[in-house]
C-alpha cells in the first residue's frame, strides 16, 4: 500500500460527512465520494417557490460527547436554536392527541381499553432461550395478544405492508413503537415505578417526562444548514469531495480492500468507511450476494405551503391511525417561527414502491391534515409538491435482516473496511448513526 494512500468515504450522508471529518481533522488525506449531486443525503433541504423543506422530521441531537460535539455543532454556536422539547404528536383512532406521541390507551372504547391493559400487565415478556421467530411471538410476549391486535399489527401493516407475523421481533423499534399511555397521571406514575411496566407505559403528556433531550435546528433555513456548515470544515480540514460520482470497480487483496476505481480514475486505499448498500460494496468487489435484495417503503413527501397559521401547536405529528395513509406530518412553521406569513408542512407517506405513482398524494395530503385537524379546512395551499425517496425505510424481515447479517459478516473479512451509517445495521436513528461513524473514525485514524 502506498504511503500517501487516503483514507476513503463513500457515501456522504451524516454518518459519512462524520467519519471523512474525523479522520481529515486528525491529519489523514481523506476523499469522501457520493452518486448524488450534493453531499448530505436525506438531511438536505430544498426550496420550493421560496420555501425551505426538510425530508420530513429532521433534527439535530447534541451527542453529550463534547469532541463530537464540537465537531459536529463548534464555532457556530449562535446559528443554531434550541429546543428544550419538541411538541410531537400522534393521531390513533380517529384522535388527535396533542400531548405527546405515544399512543393512548384511553381513546379506545373503555371495554378494549381494559382488555389491552389487563393483557399488557399480565404479559409474561420474552422468555424464550432463542430470539423470537417474528415480531407476533415477540410483542405477544411483551405486550399481550389484544394490544397487537388492536394497535402493532394494524399498525405495522400499514407502515411495512407487512403483518407481525412477517416482520423480525424488533421491527417495531424502526418506529420507536414500544410505550403506551393507560388510565390516568397517577395510576401512570405509580405503575412507572416498576422497571417493566416504566419500559412499556407513556406519560399522557411530555410534560410529565423530565428526561427530554435538547434538540437543535438552524435559526435560518432548513436542517440542510446543517449541511452546508459541515461541507465548510469539510473543505478547511482538505477532504476531496466527489460528488455525483459513480464507483465502477473495488479491487480486494489478502484481506483488505486495495482499490477503488470511480469516474474512471483508480484511488489506492488506506481504509475504506462505507455508508451505501452493503451488497453494493459485494457486487463492485466481485464477491458473492446472498439472497434477494432488500425490500424497502419508498418515503412520498407531500409538501405545502399553507397562506393560514395551522389548527396544532404541534412540531410533528406520527399518524397511526390505520384509516389514514399518512405516516407522519411535520408543521415546520411552528418550530421555525420565521413569520414569513407561510406556513410550510410535509406529509410523509411510506408506500411500496410501485404505488407510489398510483395515487395523487397531494389530494390525500391536504384533506388528512384537514381532516385530523392540524390545518383550517379553509387553508388554501400556495404552493404543494411531492418528492420521493425510492428506499427510503427498510421492510425488516426475518430474511432481510439476516442477509444483511451475512453481508456485513463478508465484509469484515477485509481489515480495511468499515460499514458505518443504515449499512452498519447497528441502527436507524441518526444520532446513534453519527455516534458510531464517529467513534469507528476516531478509532481507526489514530
Ligand atoms: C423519510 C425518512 C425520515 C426519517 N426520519 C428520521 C427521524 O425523524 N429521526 C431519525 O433519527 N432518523 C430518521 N430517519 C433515518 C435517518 O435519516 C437515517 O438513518 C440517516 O440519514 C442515515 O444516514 P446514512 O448516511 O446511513 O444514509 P443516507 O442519509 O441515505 O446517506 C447515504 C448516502 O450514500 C449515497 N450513496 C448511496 N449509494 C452510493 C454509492 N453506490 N456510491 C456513493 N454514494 C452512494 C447517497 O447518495 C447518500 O448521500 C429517516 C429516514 C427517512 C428515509
Amino acid at each position: 500500500m502506498p504511503k500517501d494512500a487516503p483514507f476513503v468515504v463513500v457515501g456522504a450522508g451524516l454518518p459519512g460527512i462524520v467519519a471523512a471529518l474525523t479522520v481529515a481533522e486528525k491529519g489523514r488525506r481523506c476523499i469522501l465520494i457520493d452518486t448524488a449531486e450534493e453531499i448530505g443525503g436525506l438531511l438536505r433541504s430544498y426550496e420550493v417557490d421560496g420555501y425551505t423543506f426538510d425530508f420530513g422530521t429532521h433534527f439535530a441531537n447534541p451527542s453529550g460527547i463534547a469532541k463530537l460535539d464540537r465537531l459536529l455543532f463548534g464555532e457556530q454556536e449562535s446559528e443554531w436554536k434550541e429546543y428544550p422539547v419538541l411538541s410531537a404528536g400522534n393521531f390513533w383512532n380517529g384522535s388527535l392527541n396533542e400531548g405527546s406521541d405515544n399512543p393512548d390507551l384511553n381513546s379506545l372504547a373503555r371495554d378494549v381499553h381494559y382488555r389491552c391493559l389487563g393483557d399488557l400487565l399480565s404479559a409474561p415478556g420474552w422468555r424464550g432461550e432463542d430470539e423470537p421467530e417474528c415480531a407476533d411471538d415477540y410483542l405477544v410476549a411483551e405486550y399481550g395478544r389484544s394490544l397487537v391486535e388492536v394497535f402493532f399489527d394494524p399498525v405495522l401493516k400499514k407502515f411495512t405492508g407487512k403483518s407481525s407475523h412477517h416482520l423480525h421481533y424488533r421491527a417495531n423499534l424502526l418506529f420507536n413503537l414500544k410505550r403506551f399511555a393507560v388510565l390516568d397521571k397517577t395510576a401512570t406514575e405509580e405503575l412507572k415505578t416498576s422497571e417493566r411496566f416504566d419500559a412499556r407505559i407513556a406519560f399522557h403528556h411530555r410534560s410529565h417526562f423530565k428526561g427530554h433531550r435538547p434538540c437543535l435546528y438552524p435559526k435560518s433555513g432548513g436542517i440542510g444548514r446543517w449541511i452546508e456548515q459541515l461541507e465548510g470544515k469539510l473543505r478547511a480540514a482538505g477532504v476531496e469531495i466527489l460528488t455525483a460520482s459513480t464507483i465502477s470497480d473495488i479491487k480486494t487483496f489478502q484481506g483488505k480492500v486495495t482499490t477503488l476505481t470511480v469516474g474512471g480514475k483508480t484511488i489506492n486505499i488506506a481504509h475504506l468507511f462505507w455508508s451505501a448498500a452493503p451488497a453494493m460494496f459485494c457486487r463492485l468487489a466481485s464477491l458473492e450476494v446472498n439472497g434477494p435484495p432488500p425490500e424497502f417503503r419508498s418515503t412520498v413527501l407531500a409538501g405545502f405551503v399553507f397562506d393560514k397559521k395551522f389548527t396544532s401547536e404541534c412540531d410533528y405529528v406520527t399518524v397511526f391511525d390505520p384509516d389514514f395513509a399518512s405516516f407522519r406530518v411535520t408543521l415546520y412553521e411552528n418550530f421555525r417561527k420565521s413569520e414569513v406569513g407561510r406556513f410550510g408542512a410535509t406529509v410523509e407517506f411510506m408506500v411500496a414502491p410501485e404505488r407510489v405513482e398510483a395515487c395523487d398524494w397531494t389530494r390525500i395530503a391536504a384533506e388528512e391534515m384537514s381532516r385530523m385537524g392540524l390545518v383550517d379546512y379553509e387553508a388554501a395551499p400556495r404552493s404543494q409538491h411531492v418528492k420521493v425517496v425510492r428506499n427510503g425505510f427498510p421492510v425488516q424481515t426475518n430474511e432481510s435482516v439476516a442477509n444483511l447479517g451475512v453481508q456485513a459478516r463478508d465484509t469484515k473479512a477485509f481489515s480495511n473496511l468499515h460499514l458505518i451509517g443504515r449499512a452498519s445495521g447497528e441502527g436507524w436513528f441518526l444520532d446513534g448513526l453519527i455516534r458510531g461513524a464517529w467513534e469507528t473514525a476516531e478509532a481507526v485514524a489514530d
